[in-house]
């Protein structure tokens, strides 16, 4: 099928040999999926950088697309430099390109302020070589002054080269809808896919959405709160409200989705055969 939706799915680098196992595992099962690329995340400040290295290289070795994150925020540009010149000649031709997030929230140190400034040194050094995805936030990121600046940020990154998008995740279709058309009316005419977070564990996304500025919807927040430790019912109730979004989403023209994976397998391999994606 020629309208098939591009999934793809992002990890973390582990830390540990167990991590690296389970990865892997993980891997194998989304593998199955046709995903087009996998990306790896870039650790704050540049903590992760070899692993991310070396996960995105083991994905390569393995006959996928691997997309490596790449963050700016406390990096100079000799330091970008070199693993732009790296990864080009390790074959690598698609970038995640970000801020990033310093830990402790300093202001930033790096020679990049801004994505955009980051998305244009790529381009300067390496022309067309990459395909170069940013961020975009259909809820407004948290630091953003107000929604018209922080969707001129964004054009901003997509005339400095950026080829596509993947959001942010949120629960919301209307608000990817709503960012959709303000983007339209701008003449942003690039692939901006869905960023969908899978429902796991109410604590941990409840403190992920509170940083990144993402919105539980009350009903929903409320629901999963009330499972408590009932981890397994959380999930089925998270299965059918992310396999909802993601039929919304793509029944009403998103070109795919980027699933945030936190290096799991199972809930999304379902969602996708829910989906009827998966043939
Ligand atoms: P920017 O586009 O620079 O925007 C950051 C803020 O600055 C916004 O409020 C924007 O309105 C404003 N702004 C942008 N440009 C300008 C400008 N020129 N002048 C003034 N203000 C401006 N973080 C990691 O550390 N590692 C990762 O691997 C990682 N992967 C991610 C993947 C995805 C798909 C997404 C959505 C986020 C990811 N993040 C990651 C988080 C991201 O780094 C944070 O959200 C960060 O706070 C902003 O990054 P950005 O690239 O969107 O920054």
């Amino acid at each position: 099928m020629n309208n098939q939706p591009v999934i793809s799915f992002e990890f973390f680098p582990p830390k540990t040999a167990e991590g690296i196992a389970k990865l892997r595992a993980a891997r194998k099962q989304l593998a199955q999926l046709q995903p087009k690329f996998f990306s790896v995340t870039f650790g704050a400040g540049g903590s992760t950088r070899d692993r991310t290295r070396d996960t995105v290289l083991e994905i390569q070795s393995e006959g996928f697309e691997a997309a490596p994150h790449i963050s700016c925020v406390s990096s100079g540009k000799e330091e970008i430099r070199s693993l732009l010149t790296e990864y080009r000649a390790q074959g690598i031709r698609h970038l995640v390109a970000l801020r990033g997030d310093l830990p402790s929230g300093e202001v930033s140190a790096g020679d990049f302020r801004h994505a955009n400034e980051l998305v244009a040194f790529i381009r300067q050094e390496t022309g067309d070589w990459f395909e170069i995805e940013v961020a975009a936030y259909p809820e407004y990121h948290p630091e953003a002054s107000s929604a018209q600046s922080d969707l001129k940020h964004f054009q901003g990154k997509v005339a400095a080269g950026a080829s596509g998008a993947i959001t942010q995740y949120f629960y919301n279709a209307e608000a990817y809808f709503r960012f959709m058309d303000q983007c339209a009316a701008l003449g942003i005419s690039i692939p901006i896919v869905p960023g969908i977070m899978p429902i796991y564990n109410y604590t941990q996304l409840s403190r992920f959405s509170s940083v990144c500025g993402a919105e539980i919807p009350r009903w929903l927040r409320w629901r999963l709160q009330d499972y408590g430790d009932d981890i397994a019912s959380l999930r089925l109730l998270g299965l059918d409200v992310v396999s909802d979004l993601c039929d919304q989403l793509l029944s009403n023209g998103a070109p795919g989705l980027h699933f945030y994976t936190l290096n799991q397998a199972g809930i999304i391999s379902t969602i996708i055969q829910r989906l009827g994606l998966n043939n």
